[in-house]
């Protein structure tokens, strides 16, 4: 929201002549005004993904917009007229205000070659995730691994890096991210846990109570990038749904996808299962934006075009 300018209070109360020499002032803050720029939800926190809402003054040919170091691409909702956009807030984002930068070009003939832009700041609050003071027992291969086991481990750590950092320019989602099971959560995303009495990182995904060999779900359209054993991950299948968003499937008992296979949001992809480091069968989601990991269920919970 652009903040009232503090003179316009005082209107009433100061000569005519004056109100006069003060307007050209406030005259930069009528044409910000004249975009509309929503967030979904409208309260942002570390660890969200978010959805911008852009009206422009003026019909655009295209939007781009950059945010905490990462460009995001807008698509047009003829519906509602407006430029949608999907990012986030990685976890590591500390509370404060950080700037959304948007650019414009508009239709051909509309002032050509000129880009009009847009500003404004937006706050991130610190979200809360809860600690769960549980030693959780996994097999010592996990935290002690052999030669043979750490040269698995490595080359699973080569294939996220190869492929989960990739941005394909188009978007392929269309519409809310839909959960992968019917279940119950047994572990939310951003929970701190402690492994054989150490404190691990966060965890960055979502775990769905669910027996193995549970049909899952594919969250949204996409193309599978990943449908490969690794060694921590288990049977994982990656769907990629463009713009540097992924969704990430965890220790599956089986595979009904394969590489390079476009699917739709509630096609079938796997079974669950309890393969890699997993205590127990169970599903583990996770959610990547253009790198970072992100709440998945906080990007089932927006209502998407
Ligand atoms: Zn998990």
């Amino acid at each position: 929201m652009v903040s009232r300018p503090p003179n316009a209070i005082l209107l009433n109360s100061i000569p005519l002549f004056l109100v006069v020499w003060l307007l050209p002032a406030s005259a930069p803050l009528a044409s910000a005004a004249s975009w509309t720029v929503h967030t979904q939800p409208a309260r942002l926190v570390n660890g969200a993904p978010v959805l911008f809402q852009a009206k422009p003054p003026q019909r655009l040919a295209s939007l781009s917009g950059s945010w905490l170091g990462h460009e995001i691409s807008f698509s047009f909702d003829a519906k509602s007229k407006t430029w949608f956009g999907l990012a986030g807030v990685s976890l590591e984002t500390e509370p404060g205000t950080y700037a959304l930068e948007l650019s414009g070009e508009p239709i051909a003939g509309k002032s050509p070659g000129t880009k009009i832009s847009f500003s404004r700041k937006f706050a991130v609050a610190r979200g809360k995730y809860p600690k769960i003071k549980v030693a959780l027992s996994v097999e010592g291969k996990f935290t002690e691994p052999n030669p043979e086991q750490q040269k698995q481990i490595e080359a699973g750590q080569q294939i996220k890096k190869d492929y989960l950092n990739r941005v394909t320019p188009d978007r392929e989602w269309s519409g809310s991210f839909s959960a992968p099971a019917a279940a119950g959560i047994s572990d939310v995303f951003g929970s701190e846990r402690i492994f054989n009495g150490k404190t691990s990182s966060p965890h960055l995904g979502l775990d769905f109570r669910v027996p193995s060999g549970t049909p899952v779900a594919a969250m949204n359209d996409g193309t599978v990038l990943l449908a490969r054993p690794l060694y921590f991950e288990g049977n994982f299948v990656v769907i990629d749904h463009g713009q540097g968003l992924l969704t990430l499937y965890l220790h599956l008992s089986e595979f009904k996808v394969k590489e390079g296979e476009q699917v739709k949001r509630g096609q079938i992809i796997g079974l669950s299962g309890g393969t890699g480091r997993a205590t127990g069968p169970h599903l583990h989601v996770a959610v990547r934006w253009q790198g970072t990991y992100l709440d998945p269920a906080a990007l089932i919970r927006l209502e998407l075009p």
